[in-house]
Formats: structure tokens, C-alpha cells, sequence
């Protein structure tokens, strides 16, 4: 038994589809079925990792090394599940394994059309999923060009299905007019008038809003859009997203959802358990993709699952304009820090200055990928006195070359998809903060993304094993390259070469977060 259900946009994007996705796929889970999720993107990239994170938000990657989108993200830490790249599909994927095809004679003697060779090329990619109800989220809203192929694709195969295989959820968004005081259904409306020229009839309609709409709008929009009214879901703004699930199902949704896939459900495990009370600590998440909090989702997911509520973030590029005095009073506000991953030269010295700052005054930090090279760099330049110490990438010509690309990076000519990537094993070592954070544990993995790495043979002497005396970086964990560092006598100095952000999941946040939040004492 396969049966799916296919979540399309409408009006905007960005109203909640991956949330409401996530949060789908999770209840029926725990109603006992075995979910998988599918998210498709209609854009032309094979991939996530190429695109700008001011634009397209975070890119997230899995543990089979996959530059994914960041609903993937949300899948993981709802499911909590890790996903792989069987879990995302792009038009790029699609396209270039059509092309391919043909090059290699595989439609000898046919005209090589959208519909049934590209079309074809998606079905097969959708039924190769495996759940007992696949969730199928198509990116972007409907009515896009790009999006148009992906929406014929799902309307041939729930035909060549049985009527009960398949369920439509439209997910939309009902503004509201203070100037006259009503929600506003037509956008609604019209995208489910677009949704049926591409051929497909809603079966439910989801309303995402600011504030909860009346009913008599809702009703407006179960005749519109040809669903019966109880098949109309009003989402409104929740604060705290992982609500969903239960707001999902204090509304019938996996009931709903069920009787129409005739599908039985057991509802008599259901547990759901998120963070409620929040410490209101207030960390500091210095920057520099400003665009969009979509940027730096997982980390700021990882600190809320944390229990703590979301970070700030302080763009890096002003804090290179300011004296030190103000860096320092700027910053003393906060009670921790946390520096991203990131590429490229810009705002790099700020991100360097809110290092020097945490050091000096042993405010807690946590530097994440690009964060712990700088720490390093910081280190050398401040500690060491090594003047313009720098990373190869932001100054080929640094007279203390303390960062550079790993050497297989040396060779690599191509940018998609070559980084050090995915799952990658370290040791911890005894005696270090790091392992008393992971409760002892030695040998684990951690997810990966970059070219560059620790200088160790050229500056060993920036560093320190544990236990070995000496104003230096301890290391914390190492595989090939140093994976970890941290600074002892201070609460809270801890850089990593991974992405622990990445591995979050509700009720199990990673503990570098989890220990982070606790260094706080106020
Ligand atoms: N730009 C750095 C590198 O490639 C850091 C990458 C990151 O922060 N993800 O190594």
C-alpha cells in the first residue's frame, strides 16, 4: 500500500508549506504510520548548495552529503529523522537526467518532450518512495512556469492511481484589510482557479493568516474552491511552530486525512513533546546574510529547541565600523555569542572583533565552521601577535596562512556539490570540555561543508593537546583536520569545524546548544 499526499502553494511563498508538511507527516506518524517525505523544487539548480542564503535561506545538509533546501531541515527535526537526498528532487535533477538519457540512446528514435519523457522522469522518482503515505511538497506557488511540469506529473499519476491513493492540500494565505476590517479570500480563490487549470481539484484547503479568520470567509473559500467546509483548515500565526502538530490534530487533520486514503490509524501512542517555557536569554548571532532569518534557520531552531528563546542577530559588517569600546558595549548586552558558517571576505573582521571580545571577557561563544577558523585566525593575530593572520580565502597573500584549502580541495574545478560534505567520523578527546558535552562519548560524526582547514603543520605551536600546559587552543577533536577547539578558563570558548545545528531534532537538540544555553548564568 502507497498512498500520497501532495502539498501545493498558493497566493505566496513562504506561508508555512514545509511547516505545515513537516507537521503532517509527523502526526501521522504517530498515529502509527510509516511516513516519508518528498520535497520537490522547481528551480533549474541540481542543487541547493549554489544558491545565495540572503535569497534562498539556509542550505541544509544531510548526512549522505547532500546540499538540501531547508525544508529538509524542518523534516528532520519534526520526523526526527534524518533524511538523504532521496528526500528532495529539483527541476535541475530531473532535466539533466533526462538529457543525459538521451545522449546515451536512451529514447532512440522518439521526439524527447516535457510530457511523457520529463513528466515520466518524475513519476518514476515519486513512486520509488517507500512510505505507507508519502508526503509530497512542491515547492514555489502555483501558477509558476517552473512548477507547472511537477503539477502534471502528480495530476497523471493520481489518474493512473486509484481514487483513493491520492490527497490534495492547498496551502494558501487569506490576508486581512485594516482599512475595512476584513480577510481577504479572492488571492485565495483565484490560486485554486489556477490549481484546476493545471488539473487538479483541491481536497483540502489550508488557510495560513496573521489572526484567526471568520467563518464566514472560510465558507467563502469551501465554495470557491469546491471542498465541504470542514475541509477548509485556518492556520493562523503561532509562535512556536512545533504547536502545529498538535493544532493539526485538535482540528482532525490525520482523520481527515485517513478516511479519504481509507487508511487506519492508531492513535493510542500519540505523543508529541515540544519546548513550551523558554529561558530569555539573549544570544547574540553575529552575521552577515541579512535577507532573510531563513539564513541561519537550523541554528536558530537548534538554540529554541534548546529552550532558550531565538537568538538576535547583530550584523557583523556594523561592528566593523564601531570603535572597540562600542563593539564591547554592544556586545556586553548579550549573554552569549554564537558565530555561523559562511563564505566570502564580507564581514569577516567584525565576526573576528566579536571573537576578541568574547575571549577577553569570557563571554560564552560558539563558532560554527567559518566560526572556529576565525577563532583560530583571532587567536594567532591577538594571542600570538601574528599580524594579518588570515585564512587563504579572504587573503591569498596573509603573511600567517593559519587557514587554507584542504588539499583534495586543490583539484576540484567544479563548485556544485564538491565541498567536504555530509557525515564525517572524529574522535573526541578525553579531558575536554567537548567530551564532557557529548557524555563521554569518543567516536562520533557530524555533518561537514567546506574547502578550507586548520594550518596544523604549519602552526602547531597556536595549539595544545588537553592537559598540556601553555596559553593555547586545546583541541577538542580531530579526524584528519582539526575538528574542535576550545579554550580553557573561560565558561564557554568552543569552535567546531561541523554543523551541529544540522542535527538538531524537537526533543533532542545538540547538545554543543543544550551546553551552550546552560553556560549562562545570569
Ligand atoms: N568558507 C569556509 C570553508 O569553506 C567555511 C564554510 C562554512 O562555514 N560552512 O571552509
Amino acid at each position: 500500500m502507497k498512498k500520497y499526499v501532495v502539498v501545493t502553494g498558493g497566493v505566496l511563498s513562504g506561508v508555512g508549506k514545509g511547516i505545515f508538511s513537516a507537521s503532517l507527516a509527523r502526526l501521522l506518524k504517530e498515529c502509527g504510520v510509516r511516513v516519508n517525505v518528498l520535497k520537490i523544487d522547481p528551480y533549474l539548480n541540481v542543487d541547493a548548495g549554489t544558491m545565495n542564503p540572503n535569497q534562498h535561506g539556509e542550505v541544509f545538509v544531510t548526512d549522505d552529503g547532500y546540499e538540501a533546501d531547508l525544508d529538509l531541515g524542518h523534516y528532520e527535526r519534526f520526523l526526527g529523522e534524518d533524511m538523504s537526498r532521496k528526500n528532495n528532487i529539483t527541476a535541475g535533477q530531473i532535466y539533466s537526467a533526462v538529457v543525459k538519457k538521451e545522449r546515451e540512446g536512451g529514447y532512440l528514435g522518439s521526439t524527447v518532450q516535457i510530457v511523457p519523457h520529463v513528466t515520466g522522469e518524475i513519476k518514476k522518482r515519486i513512486e520509488s518512495l517507500e512510505g505507507e503515505i508519502n508526503v509530497i511538497e512542491i515547492g514555489g506557488t502555483v501558477g509558476d512556469i517552473e512548477s507547472e511540469v511537477f503539477l502534471e506529473s502528480v495530476r497523471e499519476l493520481a489518474l493512473e492511481k486509484a481514487a483513493d491513493d491520492f490527497l490534495f492540500i492547498h496551502v494558501t494565505y487569506v490576508p486581512y484589510l485594516k482599512a475595512s476590517n476584513e480577510f481577504k479570500t479572492k488571492p485565495t480563490q483565484q490560486s485554486v482557479q489556477l490549481l484546476r487549470r493545471s488539473g487538479i481539484n483541491p481536497d483540502m484547503i489550508v488557510i495560513r493568516s496573521e489572526n484567526p479568520v471568520n467563518g464566514d470567509s472560510l465558507k467563502k473559500v469551501a465554495l470557491f474552491g469546491g471542498v465541504p467546509i470542514d475541509m477548509v483548515i485556518n492556520l493562523p500565526d503561532v509562535p512556536n511552530v512545533y504547536s502545529v502538530v498538535e493544532i493539526l490534530k485538535n482540528y482532525d487533520v490525520h482523520r481527515k486525512v485517513a478516511r479519504r486514503l481509507r487508511i487506519n490509524l492508531d492513535e493510542s501512542n500519540f505523543k508529541w513533546d515540544y519546548p513550551k517555557t523558554f529561558k530569555t536569554y539573549k544570544i547574540a548571532l553575529v552575521a552577515k546574510y541579512l535577507g532573510t532569518d531563513d539564513a541561519y534557520k537550523s541554528i536558530i531552531e537548534s538554540v529554541f529547541l534548546s529552550g532558550c528563546t531565538k537568538p538576535s542577530i547583530v550584523d557583523a559588517q556594523v561592528l566593523e565600523e564601531m570603535s572597540w569600546e562600542q563593539v564591547c558595549e554592544t556586545l556586553s548586552e548579550y549573554d552569549a555569542l554564537i558565530i555561523p558558517g559562511g563564505f566570502g571576505k564580507r564581514g569577516i573582521e567584525g565576526k573576528i572583533r566579536a571573537i576578541h571580545f568574547a575571549r577577553e571577557y569570557k563571554k560564552p561563544i560558539l563558532g560554527i565552521c567559518l566560526g572556529m577558523q576565525l577563532m583560530v585566525i583571532e587567536f594567532a593575530r591577538n594571542v600570538l601577535g601574528y599580524k594579518n593572520a588570515n585564512s587563504t580565502e579572504f587573503d591569498s597573500n596573509t603573511p600567517y596562512p593559519v587557514i587554507t584549502l584542504m588539499e583534495e580541495q586543490k583539484k576540484v574545478l567544479q563548485l556544485g556539490g564538491t565541498m567536504r560534505l555530509g557525515s564525517q567520523s572524529m574522535r573526541i578527546l578525553k579531558d575536554t570540555k567537548l567530551w564532557q558535552i557529548y557524555g563521554g562519548v569518543e567516536q562520533t560524526s557530524e555533518r561537514h561543508r567546506h574547502r578550507y582547514e586548520v594550518n596544523y603543520d604549519e602552526y602547531p605551536e597556536l595549539f595544545k593537546m588537553p592537559n598540556e600546559s601553555g596559553n593555547k587552543l586545546v583541541i577538542s577533536a580531530q579526524s584528519n583536520f582539526i575538528e574542535a577547539i576550545e579554550l580553557e578558563e573561560h565558561p564557554y570558548f568552543i569552535g567546531i569545524q561541523y554543523h551541529p545545528e544540522l542535527k538538531t531534532k524537537v526533543g533532542n537538540p545538540h547538545p554543543l546548544f543544550k551546553a551552550l544555553v546552560d553556560s549562562i548564568r545570569n
